[in-house]
């Protein structure tokens, strides 16, 4: 398997092609991310006052989808902290305030910058996502408190805000054919040139393809072959901001490892088993439940 790197269009996107590799493998990557990858988010909010407009529901569920930084190693997770058994304790969680009072002459609109934590690590990582509009003399003071989480309980926690693979498209031009300037107008991601002289086309951004075959349909009959190649996928995703996207990657595959490795060791425990007992093997292998570590 080969892993090449691609230009993305911002920090915040990876786009990578995986040679030699299958669909099932890639989608269990994808999947692992968008369920398993841990970030930190706004999971419970106590209002202190809020005489706005908007509903204390409302602001909290907002409040929840704001990117905070989870680029910390040092939080545990609520539900298995050692230190306070899940209740929520400065080992498991970090408190955000956020304190807005408007003036009788005018309102204000409220970003997510306005947030301030307890930890200066756990910060909005866009600072201009818009929360909410007050009116004039209306006052919203709340407590947040954050946590781990994954995308496996609340999308909040999902790492990415975009993710996807498609194979590696395969584009024959064949030649003896001559093309009019439409088939290369047809494509909705400018993936031919076209040569007014030869009433030819040429590819320009293959990558970009995406498969929808409009250029097959719209030329002459076999002058245009487009093919997915199945082995070769180009990956891409787009980080919240949230976690840096390569760690997001990393991440992911160390998660898949630790549950192979333990679906190995459950599977070869269930075999000594069968080993001992052949006619357990059936049994095992129907009723029993090999633990694989989430
Ligand atoms: S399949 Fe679609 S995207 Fe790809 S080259 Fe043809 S028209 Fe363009
Ligand atoms: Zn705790």
């Amino acid at each position: 398997m080969d892993v090449r790197q691609l230009p993305a269009a911002n920090h915040q996107m990876l786009k990578f092609i995986v040679t030699g590799t299958f669909p099932a493998f890639m989608n269990s990557i994808r999947r692992i991310i968008l369920g398993s990858v841990p970030t930190i988010a706004i999971d419970e909010v106590i209002m202190v006052e809020n005489n706005t407009a908007m509903f204390d529901e409302y602001i909290a569920h907002r409040l929840g989808l704001i990117p905070l930084n989870s680029d910390i190693d040092d939080l545990n997770f609520m539900d298995a902290c050692d230190v306070c058994d899940g209740v929520g304790c400065n080992s498991c969680t970090v408190t955000l305030t956020l304190t807005q009072e408007t003036d009788q002459t005018s309102g204000a609109i409220i970003y997510s910058r306005e947030l301030l934590g307890s930890d200066h690590r756990i910060y909005p990582v866009v600072d201009e996502v818009p929360i909410m509009k007050m009116d004039k003399d209306q006052r919203l003071i709340l407590e947040a408190i954050a946590r781990f989480g994954t995308g496996k309980e609340h999308a909040k926690w999902q790492p990415v805000g975009s993710i996807g693979y498609q194979y590696m498209p395969i584009i024959s031009i064949r030649p003896g054919h001559t093309f009019t300037k439409d088939v290369a107008d047809s494509c909705p991601r400018n993936v031919f040139e076209y040569d007014e002289n030869n009433q030819s086309l040429n590819l320009r951004n293959l990558l970009d393809c995406n498969l929808c075959m409009e250029c097959v349909h719209s030329s002459e009959e076999d002058s245009i072959s487009v093919e997915g190649d199945s082995s070769q996928i180009i990956f891409m995703l787009e980080s919240t901001g949230a976690l840096p996207v390569e760690n997001i990657v990393t991440t992911a595959s160390d998660l898949l490892i630790d549950g192979l490795q333990s679906f190995i060791e459950g599977f070869q425990l269930a075999l000594e088993k069968a080993d001992n007992d052949p006619s357990s093997m059936r049994k095992i292998s129907s009723f029993e439940r090999i633990g694989i570590n989430d």
